[in-house]
């Protein structure tokens, strides 16, 4: 299984760096994990957007959901005889879109096939096994969990302290968590988003491989990140840079 990382800040693109956006590709299949401002595009600098087989959108922010919209459209108009693709996505994000641009006649409808998922959705993608926890975040919002047989990811979304979200994500080989803010937990200036001395926390928890900060605020510094998350939890720590490729060969093997 291989992770890309497309975009990784937090909350707003800035040149060169997409919102929240990454690849999970396996031999067979190709998911695209969120869908971030400016994700659209860094995808092309990768693969052939239409060999894209499903969409997993964690919420309905827009810096988590917003470019499937011209993906869409690059599919409608693009290539009209390829069937829709199955985006699975909390039901708010569906409600955001048609609110957005309506139903009738739409592109984006035509060219997507939307399913809704909670807590108690289990996938199977292809050779994807795929399930979802209920996130700390004002909106309804899904972290989720992608395994297969080489090993599991787990992506937190965005999230503040969860209860019970380390049990859930327990032995994840690697764990893709959000780290916004820098600093002592009870300093943060909103509970819905981690330190990332609370992301370095989960991981230990969770008794992770490796832990990948992502989610990162545009004016933080990542090596302060990396460094405080390292400071609770002693395994891999790294920051998440556009354009990132991670193989997981084996459990806790990744290169
Ligand atoms: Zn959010």
């Amino acid at each position: 299984m291989r992770l890309t990382i497309l975009g990784c800040n937090g909350t707003y693109p800035t040149p060169g760096r997409p919102s929240s956006g990454y690849l999970i590709q396996t031999d067979l299949m190709t998911v695209w994990l969120d869908c971030g401002t400016g994700t659209f595009a860094a995808l092309q600098e990768h693969i052939d957007p239409t060999s894209v087989d499903a969409i997993i959108i964690s919420h309905e922010h827009v810096d988590h959901c917003v470019d499937v919209l011209p993906f869409s459209y690059a599919r409608r108009y693009g290539h009209p005889d390829l069937p829709a693709v199955p985006v699975y996505a909390p039901a708010s994000v569906f409600e955001r879109f048609e609110a957005l641009i309506g139903r009738k006649g739409s592109a984006v409808f035509d060219a997507l096939d939307f399913h809704r998922v909670d807590r108690s959705t289990e996938l199977e993608i292809g050779d994807l096994q795929v399930s979802f926890f209920p996130a700390n975040h004002p909106v309804p919002t899904v972290a989720v969990r992608i395994a297969t047989e080489q090993g599991s990811v787990v992506y937190t979304a965005d999230t503040g302290v969860a209860e019970g979200m380390a049990t859930w994500a327990e032995g994840a080989d690697l764990l893709l968590a959000e780290a916004s803010y820098l600093g002592a937990p009870q300093d943060k200036p909103w509970p819905h988003h981690l330190t990332a001395s609370e992301a370095g926390q989960l991981a230990a928890s969770t008794n992770a491989g490796r832990l990948v900060l992502t989610h990162l605020w545009p004016t933080n510094d990542a090596d302060v990140a990396t460094k405080e998350a390292s400071e609770v939890f002693d395994g891999d720590v790294i920051a998440a840079t556009p354009g990132m490729i991670i193989e997981l060969q084996e459990r806790h093997g990744t290169t």
